[in-house]
């Protein structure tokens, strides 16, 4: 695992025992009975907070990686990874700033893929970033968001709002990576809009005046190149899409059949009850669980680390990574 030391924390090292068939029992270090011949120790770290999804500059996120850390570790944070969408170019920061504070860091990011027409997020943490191709995925999902700008921008004069582009540009610190986001503070800026909800509400919302769906990457594409990669692939915020329950199980389904085993349970982008729900799933499927804020900027639901804490019955994905 690429992790780093960390001062001030719980830091309970288990050893798991891999029984035959796959029973896995959890140890205090040094005293774990070792049962049976094919039994395999692997030590891991117990973290009280993480935070494993944000966003920076690099996408949609008002802050550097290191202001994220900053706020991160104020908040309790121990364990921390910057996911921005299809973008990995704030990773060194983000570790070094890390480092810096003494915080465990894992590369991450959020790969924009679909399913029947409803962007799903794929977080992929803990992999090699130097991996070529999932470098060449993200490489085109980039440029699949930059055409989609360029419609957003074209449908943006038909209403007769002109300079759209170049307003979104002006918006971004990275100008070649181009979200709704940033036209909304486009709108913002030029009075259409009274905040980024509002101008989703208004314009750049799915079915809204000016929205235009990326061309499509399958969920498949993105697990494949995540684990191909050294990486664990989760699904990001499952109770956020807006797919009915057989949709989302043929959703889950392609997810599942590409190698996926692991999803967010405590998100800011869960609304009031799903974090609930979502851990009964894990808990039932045998799924590994993840957490992360999903912080953009100051007004997003949950700040920095504060999204809640794994109920400590689920099996966190950092016991996974390797
Ligand atoms: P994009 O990837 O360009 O389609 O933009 C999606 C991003 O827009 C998400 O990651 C959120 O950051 C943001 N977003 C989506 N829906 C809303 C909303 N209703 N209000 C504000 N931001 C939103
Ligand atoms: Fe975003
Ligand atoms: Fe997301
Ligand atoms: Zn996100």
């Amino acid at each position: 695992m690429k992790l780093r030391s960390c001062r001030n924390r719980l830091s309970i090292n288990l050893i798991f025992l891999q029984r035959p068939r796959n029973t896995l029992i959890k140890s205090a270090a040094g005293v774990a009975e070792v049962a049976g011949s094919s039994a395999k120790e692997v030590s891991v770290k117990e973290y009280k907070r993480a935070d494993l999804h944000m966003h920076s500059i690099f996408s949609d996120g008002v802050l550097t990686p290191e202001e994220l850390a900053k706020k991160a570790y104020d908040n309790g944070v121990e364990l921390i990874s910057l996911t921005d969408h299809d973008e990995t170019a704030g990773l060194e920061r983000m570790k070094d700033a890390a480092s810096e504070l003494g915080m465990d860091f894992v590369t991450g990011c959020e790969v924009s893929t679909d399913f029947a027409h409803v962007p799903i997020h794929i977080v992929g943490l803990n992999f090699d970033q130097k991996n070529e191709a999932l470098q060449n995925l993200l490489k085109d999902i980039r440029a699949k968001r930059f055409n989609r700008a360029l419609k957003m921008a074209e449908k943006f004069e038909e209403l007769g709002l002109h300079g759209a582009l170049e307003g979104a540009r002006e918006q971004a610190a990275n100008s070649m990576l181009l979200a709704r986001p940033h036209f909304a503070d486009w709108l913002v800026k030029i009075g259409k809009a009274e905040d980024r909800q509002d101008a989703f509400r208004k314009w750049v919302g799915t079915g809204k005046p000016a929205y235009v769906p990326r061309e499509t990457t399958p969920i498949a594409a993105a697990v494949r190149a995540i684990s191909d990669a050294g990486g664990i692939p989760v699904l990001a915020h499952p109770g956020r899409y807006p797919l009915k329950r057989w949709a989302f199980d043929e959703m889950f389904a392609q997810f599942t059949a590409a190698g996926g085993k692991a999803f967010e349970v405590t998100t800011g982008s869960h609304k009031l009850g799903q974090a609930e729900i979502h851990a009964k799933m894990a808990e039932k499927l045998g799924f590994w669980v993840s957490t992360g804020s999903d912080f953009h900027f100051e007004g997003s639901p949950a700040q920095l680390g504060l999204q809640g804490d794994l109920p400590s019955n689920l099996d966190p994905v950092w016991r996974h990574f390797s």
